[in-house]
């Protein structure tokens, strides 16, 4: 049983009704109330949140827009997805937004389909050194169908911007390669990243320039991170990472022409009917992000990163970059031990509950699959209530399992003590 009475009231509703999916159901929330989340792009949402996506607003078709859609019966579909709008725009300050993509990716393909031809040519972070496959990655549409080319880090170990954009070096690949549109905003980059500077090299080049901030919505919010506005053409994110609303995708600018493009995009253009029942939730989210409980919690966030990085460096981790600014850190294991890879290390982290993903850190020998990193982030930990001193705690844990190289009885006693440390620290 959890302290959410909802949740259990669901729960029972299905062990009436159908016991298999019940089980199901039983075994996830018992895995996310037992266990330590530190997937960067993972959260915890509200109650509120999570029940409002369980609502009758799942049962409507409304396809179009507010005032505009192609079904009747959208009066309160109107109301639900006016309220996510306007707070949407109150909470990132601009004065566009289409809150139906069904998620990150969808959100980056109707950019595409909205401002780029098929074979244009887009500036952004190759996936090996913190993009998104849906930046450029060959298996991905916007790298089958369009041209990217990819601007560096700094890879010279003696620059003290080691693993962070160069700057000057984009500038330069974007004067050669004139893109149509830049991307910056990144899925493993632990730096401030600096909007100003690619709105002078968008100007040089007469690119458009987009952000997916995907993974630092909330920091921006909050104002943790500086904002995409207004240098940016046209902001793209997720709204469950750092958000902490429920899983989709939001798109927004400033500029009248973009939106009416954006909004063809996304619907004819990428999808059908919106998922109302999470448009639905999202109005809750954000109305949530606009407390100041959102802004204390985006510090703590930022200052309990801050925290585990110091303390895994101490054990002799090396934090790539050397360290973060934000809420998320790639940790090179090879400092620790050379032959300790992500994937030992992420399966080892599992069996004594701390959940994590493998991650490559910049120019990685080893495969994908494999991996020389640790992708570790606060959103989710902090959620529940962890501060600083308890990262020292978390970071004990993750040394102890991987000094012992996933000893059955290190990963049983640290999958106690992980427990122990969940009961103190309960979900939202
Ligand atoms: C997570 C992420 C996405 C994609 O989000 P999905 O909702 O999984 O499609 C897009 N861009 C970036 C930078 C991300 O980190």
């Amino acid at each position: 049983m959890s302290h959410d009475p909802i949740a259990d009231s669901v729960l029972g509703l299905l062990r009436a009704r159908d016991p298999q999916a019940a089980d199901i159901l039983a075994h996830e929330q018992d895995r996310q109330a037992t266990t330590l989340e530190l997937i960067a792009s993972e959260n915890h949402v509200s109650p509120a949140v999570m029940h409002a996506m369980g609502t009758c607003f799942t049962n409507k078709y409304a396809e179009g827009y507010p005032g505009a859609r192609y079904y009747g019966g959208c009066v309160f579909h109107d109301q639900a997805e006016e309220l996510a709008r306007e707070r949407a725009r109150a909470l990132f300050g601009c004065k566009y937004v289409n809150v139906q993509p069904h998620s990150g990716a969808q959100a980056n393909a109707s950019v595409f389909l909205a401002l780029l031809k098929p074979g244009d040519t887009f500036a952004s972070l190759v996936l090996a050194d913190g993009g998104h496959l849906s930046h450029g990655l060959k298996v991905n549409m916007s790298g089958k169908w369009f041209n990217p080319v990819h601007y560096p880090l700094h890879y010279d170990q003696s620059h003290p911007q080691f693993e962070q954009i160069d700057y000057d070096a984009a500038e330069a690949i974007c004067i050669e390669h004139k893109p149509k549109m830049i991307m910056c905003g990144y899925s493993a980059y632990p730096r401030v990243i600096d909007f100003a500077r690619f709105r002078e090299i968008a100007d040089t080049c007469g690119a458009i320039l987009m952000a997916d901030i995907a993974h630092i919505a909330g920091l921006v919010a909050a104002g943790e991170h500086p904002s995409p506005f207004p240098h940016c053409d046209v902001v793209t994110t997720t709204t469950h990472k750092t958000l902490r609303g429920p899983r989709g995708g939001l798109i927004m600018t400033d500029r009248e022409e973009i939106a009416k493009a954006i909004d063809r995009a996304v619907f004819p253009g990428m999808q059908g009917g919106p998922l109302m029942h999470v448009v639905f939730a999202k109005a809750v989210a954000f109305g949530e992000a606009l407390s100041p409980e959102f802004k204390t919690y985006q510090q703590q966030v930022v200052k309990n990163a801050r925290a585990l990085a110091d303390a895994l460096a101490k054990r002799g981790y090396r934090i790539t970059s050397g360290g973060t600014d934000n809420h998320l850190m790639l940790v090179d294991l090879r400092t620790r031990d050379a032959d300790l890879t992500g994937a030992d290390a992420e399966h080892w982290l599992e069996r004594a509950g701390i959940i994590t993903n493998k991650n490559g850190v910049p120019q990685d020998p080893r495969p994908p699959k494999v991996t020389s990193g640790l992708r570790l982030g606060a959103p989710a930990v902090t959620t529940r209530g962890l501060k600083e001193a308890d990262m020292e705690t978390v970071a004990d844990f993750i040394d102890r399992v991987l000094a012992s190289k996933g000893d059955d009885g290190v990963c049983a006693q640290v999958r106690a003590d992980v427990k122990a440390t969940c009961e103190r620290f309960r979900l939202p």
